[in-house]
């Protein structure tokens, strides 16, 4: 597509995931992503509710959606996009790719996923026209290694990121026990979780 006189096409990451509840793990991932790939903003992207995940009942979109947009608002380059929710049903990656490619016809993309999602992406639903839409980044995270076999090449790229071995599930129980979330969650987060009594019944 042409793009006018003293345009650039204006780089974009995109972190999709649960965000049951959106963690500093997350936040400093894609924070390291920005800075290392220069990219112009990341765009949170949470999924619509699968009615189960892993056997759990899944925390609704719109509160997902909420922290999401809380824990993001005081960085300038992060926003939150409803794609996903708004699509509904189960989220696949490749969907989310060509919703936003309609919205951004003229950004290149770098789709962040962590180690342990990565592990298992030759299997994400459409991988090859997922690759052509967008260039992956493969971030560390404590606990799981960052797949051997999946090279650093013109679709792919793995990066170290300061490692914070913080997971969702973890935040979960520890609010369901009543232990404290703070410097896990961003502030507005924890009162977030207080406010709505959020994970009290796991
Ligand atoms: P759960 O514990 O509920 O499975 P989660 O902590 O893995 O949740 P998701 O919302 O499923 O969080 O993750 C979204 C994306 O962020 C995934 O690509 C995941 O690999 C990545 N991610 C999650 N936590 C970290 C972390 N501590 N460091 C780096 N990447 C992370």
């Amino acid at each position: 597509m042409a793009v006018g006189p003293g345009t650039k096409s204006k780089r974009i990451g995109i972190m999709g995931g649960t965000f049951d509840p959106i963690h500093n793990g997350h936040l400093v991932a894609a924070s390291e992503v920005q800075d290392v790939f220069n990219l112009d903003e990341v765009i949170f992207v949470p999924t619509a509710t699968q009615p189960f995940k892993k056997g759990r009942r899944v925390t609704p979109p719109e509160h997902r959606y909420l922290m999401t947009v809380i824990a993001t608002s005081e960085n300038p380059r992060f926003t939150v996009s409803r794609v996903d929710i708004d699509r509904g049903g189960t989220t696949y990656t490749i969907d989310t790719l060509r919703d936003l490619r309609e919205e951004r016809p003229d950004a290149e993309f770098f789709f962040i996923t962590g180690a342990d999602a990565l592990a298992k992406i030759m299997q994400w639903k459409d991988h090859e026209e997922m690759f052509k839409l967008a260039h992956f980044v493969g971030v560390s995270r404590p606990g799981h290694e960052l797949p051997e076999g999946v090279a650093n090449d013109n679709v792919m790229s793995l990066l170290e990121v300061p490692a914070l071995a913080i997971s969702s599930t973890d935040v979960r129980q520890r609010a369901s026990k009543g232990a404290p979330i703070w410097y896990l969650v961003p502030d507005g987060v924890v009162r977030y979780v207080d406010k709505y009594d959020l994970y009290q019944d796991l």
